[in-house]
């Protein structure tokens, strides 16, 4: 048999030697035994039953979730000359018949079914009649209601063993944590409940990344993708419309980006898989709904955009990049204010039991976002599977000495407050009494009289919150109970009584600071509003511009956005009564911000009465420079070099607009100081009648960043009817 093993792996998938595991988890299916086999994607788990299959007598099923999986399979067995057909839903009574013939006359070796089919009485008596060698489970973690992806069809495939008492099931999944595996095994009554091989979850030539999120991200995204020019990848973001505007931005910033989604049609889903697949398109932006039973190996990254629901959700979303082994690169950009997003989807869950279970698993993403140790070792410690850092391929690992900053009078005041008021407030309502809101329930409370209050003004809210991820990464506080109270651990006390340091990334910290900042060049806002909501609100209005082919201030201006961050409002008489907000304005948007809103406000929320807005606070800019990536370090060279605007553009050859961007940046963080700005920019001639322009513009819409913006709109509102012109 061995010998025969080594013929087949040669002269059929070309290997010479097998991969870890595969060896053994193909003689278990030889000797007829029950396997589960764990591997990571990329580990080469379907050739662990293809290869059997064609050692042994009978047909082969795979039983697999995805019709597009199926095809991908079928196709890739065909080519290696193997017959392989399908039976699904899709097909007409022909077709059926025809593969049913071609099963009983025995020209098929290897079957695709969806579970459902499985169910099908009539199917079952048909394969009795058949000779089977084995049957696969593919996505094996679908049977399991702890995994992420539970399907009930899954779930009834115990009735196998029932039907098929002596036959082997082979089940594969990429992810499961020994709370899943056990439940897998059991459900599909394996008769050896032991036969579990386990692959290492750690993927070693995966790079991995995790930042927060400036904005929405869009200039990280170009710093980014400017390390890997024309190679492919997938980005990953929250939403259909956010995947046309994305991809639409980075075709205009000369990439080849095609938007994904399931709310395409058949057809667009085709040509845009087929176009990725044939290499006419670099850049996937895509929803969740794509990459599953994507086998193209070489994807070198894959980019989350926001927070991912799951870490299983996410470890099989990287799991697409690098699977010939090449190094490759994952990065997660997160922010906040997708945990408001994502809690409010899983409050939709009706079943309390998985909702508690998703917001368990998103608290865990979470913590693995703001986490400063090594993130292959956490994804691994998630799947049950121990390592030890991974030194060089993380970020935390690799820039262990980067930027910290001391946070431990910040720590000590929230710890008073959280002491102060008994331990039975959650978050938002200790920020409050700290920022000195004079919310009803703090004043209800009498909180406004207590000593801490008030003396955390000079932080946005965002950094508080910051503030508090790492204070439960600390295990300083944890959450308890039904109204998510933050309590005191025993750890508290030492950082209270001064024996220990609280620090934290610099940059993890100072990215609100950056926000605050920006907000304090223009006009002071009336409203003490989140900053984080207000970003969340005016993604939204980005993404209705762009549907509506309009400049996002006609929807509604910052004002009236700032205005709903603050207030909040969650009803239709609520809504109207926002300054900036009609009938007519309401009819058209109204819902869209109003199922918004319901998503971002907590269930501690209080609404501020209207005719007190609190009073906008100092913000006190501190200046620590933030570290800047590598490409603002090059543009940073040249300049010190003395090479102007035109000559950097052109020894890196990129957009003007990107070299302002750098000028920009690295003036905000003060390491060109105005002088040298200003010379860069005198060798740009001004046209006094445009300079007159301008000036009038400044007048009329209050500043330079508002025409900027208009301007870069209508730039990209352009090119999108010049595009559409051309096809
Ligand atoms: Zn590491």
């Amino acid at each position: 048999m061995t010998d025969k093993k080594q013929q087949v792996l040669q002269q059929t998938f070309g290997f010479d030697s097998f991969r870890p595991l595969q060896n053994q988890v193909v003689d278990k299916i030889l000797a007829g035994e029950d396997v589960l086999l764990i591997l990571p994607t990329g580990g080469g788990k379907s050739l662990c039953y293809q290869l059997p299959a064609l050692l042994m007598e009978g047909i082969l099923v795979v039983v697999s979730p995805l019709l597009a999986l199926m095809q991908d399979q079928i196709l890739g067995l065909k080519s290696k000359g193997i017959s392989a057909a399908m039976l699904s839903s899709m097909q007409n009574i022909e077709e059926i018949r025809a593969t049913e013939d071609a099963l009983k006359n025995q020209e098929i070796k290897v079957l695709f079914v969806a579970p459902e089919r499985l169910n099908n009485a009539h199917f079952l008596s048909f394969l009795t009649s058949l000779k089977i060698a084995f049957f696969a489970v593919d996505e094996a973690h679908c049977v399991s209601e702890w995994g992420h992806e539970f399907r009930a069809d899954y779930r009834e495939l115990g009735l196998l063993k029932t039907h098929f008492p002596n036959i082997g099931v082979a089940a594969f999944t990429a992810t499961a944590t020994q709370q899943v595996e056990k439940d897998i095994v059991k459900q599909l009554n394996f008769r050896q409940r032991d036969n579990i091989v386990r692959g290492a979850v750690f993927r070693d030539n995966l790079y991995i990344n995790v930042v927060a999120r400036q904005g929405n991200g869009y200039q990280q995204i170009l710093d980014f993708l400017e390390k890997y020019p024309k190679q492919q990848g997938i980005i990953y973001v929250q939403s259909r419309a956010k995947t046309q505007s994305l991809a639409q931005f980075l075709q205009t910033q000369g990439f080849q980006a095609q938007a994904y989604h399931a709310g395409l049609s058949n057809q667009d889903r085709k040509s845009t898989f087929a176009n990725f697949i044939g290499e006419k398109t670099d850049i996937m932006v895509a929803t969740i709904a794509f990459g599953m039973g994507i086998d193209k190996s070489d994807i070198r990254f894959v980019l989350h955009t926001s927070m991912p629901k799951t870490i299983e959700a996410y470890y099989q979303e990287i799991g697409r990049a690098g699977r010939d082994g090449l190094p490759s690169e994952v990065a997660l950009f997160y922010s906040t204010a997708d945990i408001g997003v994502l809690s409010g989807f899983i409050t939709a869950i009706e079943n309390e039991d998985y909702r508690n279970l998703a917001f368990k698993k998103l608290d865990i993403v979470k913590q693995y976002a703001f986490s400063e140790g090594c993130r292959h070792q956490a994804i691994s410690r998630y799947f049950d599977d121990d390592m030890s850092p991974c030194k060089t391929l993380c970020d935390n690992c690799n820039e262990p000495d980067t930027e910290r900053q001391d946070i431990t009078e910040l720590a000590q005041k929230f710890l008073s407050a959280v002491y102060r008021t008994k331990q039975l407030f959650g978050q938002n309502h200790i920020i409050d009494i700290l920022r000195g809101s004079k919310s009803q329930k703090i004043l209800n409370n009498k909180h406004h009289e207590l000593s801490v209050y008030g003396i955390g003004k000079d932080y946005s809210k965002t950094q508080w919150k910051v503030v508090v991820g790492r204070l439960l990464e600390l295990e300083l506080v944890q959450i308890s109970g039904e109204f998510s109270s933050l309590v005191l651990t025993d750890k508290a006390d030492a950082v209270l009584k001064s024996e220990q340091v609280v620090d934290i990334r610099a940059v993890n910290f100072n990215i609100s600071k950056k926000s605050t900042k920006t907000a304090k060049k223009s006009i002071p806002p009336e409203y003490d509003f989140d900053e984080v909501i207000f970003e969340a609100l005016r993604a939204l209005r980005l993404e209705i511009a762009s549907e509506v082919k309009m400049p996002p201030y006609i929807i509604f201006d910052n004002k009236t956005l700032q205005a709903m961050a603050y207030f909040l409002p969650n009803t239709k008489e609520k809504f109207l009564q926002i300054n900036g907000v009609g009938e007519t304005k309401y009819e058209k948007y109204g819902e869209r911000f109003l199922a918004l809103i319901n998503t971002l406000r907590s269930e501690e929320f209080q609404e501020p009465t209207p005719e007190k807005p609190v009073q906008p606070e100092v913000v006190k800019p501190e200046q620590t420079p933030s570290k800047l990536g590598e490409t603002y370090q090059t543009t940073l060279n040249l300049i010190q070099q003395g090479l102007s605007i035109e000559k950097i553009e052109a020894q890196r050859s990129l957009a003007t607009s990107t070299i302002l961007g750098h000028i920009n940046k690295l003036t905000e963080v003060g390491l060109i100081d105005n002088t040298q700005r200003q010379a860069l920019f005198s060798e740009i001639p001004c046209n006094p009648t445009l300079d007159e322009w301008i000036k009038q513009g400044i007048d009329l819409v209050g500043s330079i960043e508002s025409i900027q913006s208009y301007l870069s709109i209508q730039n990209q509102l352009e090119k999108g009817k010049n595009q559409s012109h051309d096809l």
